[in-house]
């Protein structure tokens, strides 16, 4: 069942994503050689602090994983998502995610970004350029009247024509008073497929993308999810509310100042 969200509720998650957005801005500017993933992840809970908000990922643990300990996912090159912040530095050349979410009165914002550490080869960058593209081809499909498969067929579009991969194993999904909240959005289908969008639907669309296959494999932490070929990954991921007038990205980047 999905849940369609009342104009209250909408403007509550428009607080929630302006703050995820807000922070993962300033945690943009840690993307420097020599930082361990675990200071990211401290600055994010000062943020998280000093905002009055709650965590969206910390001690979440669904079907038996281990409960994450961390406010905020830190995914390196091979990793594609749901890594978990620790002792490791960065290190010029990496591509690095990250991926974080706060509860604001009850409402959840989640949202990723891709970001280079320093110059980066140009395998990485085209992979990460390609991501942020096709996550903005998909948005462009959320419309009301639209199909989910709209969406992710423009994803895997997107992707596909520059000769990269598209994960399987995880897709995007509603977002509301629950993190993950049905539907689920893949970023691959056919167009005119699938579940209708309708105004009220919230929905974290959130593309990953491989180099080589699409195959991952789970680290032994029970989260870290790698490419099963060692290539890399990008990911990017926007909260985005369906609207009368068209998708309102709600964890859009706060602008330059
Ligand atoms: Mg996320
Ligand atoms: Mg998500």
């Amino acid at each position: 069942m999905i849940q369609l969200k009342s104009k209250r509720e909408l403007d509550k998650m428009r607080v929630a994503g302006r703050h995820v957005a807000e922070v993962l801005k300033e945690l943009a500017r840690m993307a420097q050689p020599g930082v361990e993933t675990r200071a990211i992840d401290q600055e994010a809970r000062s943020q998280i602090r000093r905002r009055g908000l709650t965590s969206s990922f910390l001690g979440y643990g669904p079907g038996g994983a281990p409960p994450f300990p961390a406010v905020i996912c830190i995914s390196i090159n091979e990793e594609i998502v749901h890594g978990i912040p620790g002792g490791r530095k960065l290190r010029q050349g990496d591509l690095l995610k990250l991926d974080f979410g706060v509860i604001f009165e009850g409402f959840h914002g989640d949202s990723a970004v891709t970001l280079p550490v320093g110059p980066i080869p140009e395998e990485a960058e085209h992979l990460m350029e390609t991501t942020r593209r096709s996550l903005y081809a998909g948005i462009e499909q959320m419309r009301a009247g639209r199909r989910l498969g709209d969406v992710g067929h423009a994803v895997q579009e997107a992707v596909e024509a520059e000769g990269l991969s598209v994960v399987r194993d995880f897709v995007g999904h509603g977002i509301g008073r629950q993190l993950h909240e049905p539907p689920q959005l893949p970023n691959f289908g056919r167009a005119g497929r699938g579940q209708r969008l309708k105004p009220g639907m919230v929905l974290a669309i959130e593309p990953m993308v491989n180099v080589g296959g699409y195959e991952i494999q789970l680290k032994s932490d029970g989260w870290t999810a790698v490419t099963a070929d060692g290539s890399r990954s990008s990911h990017f991921e926007h909260t985005v509310a369906i609207t009368e007038s068209g998708p309102e990205i709600l964890t859009r980047a706060p602008a330059p100042n």
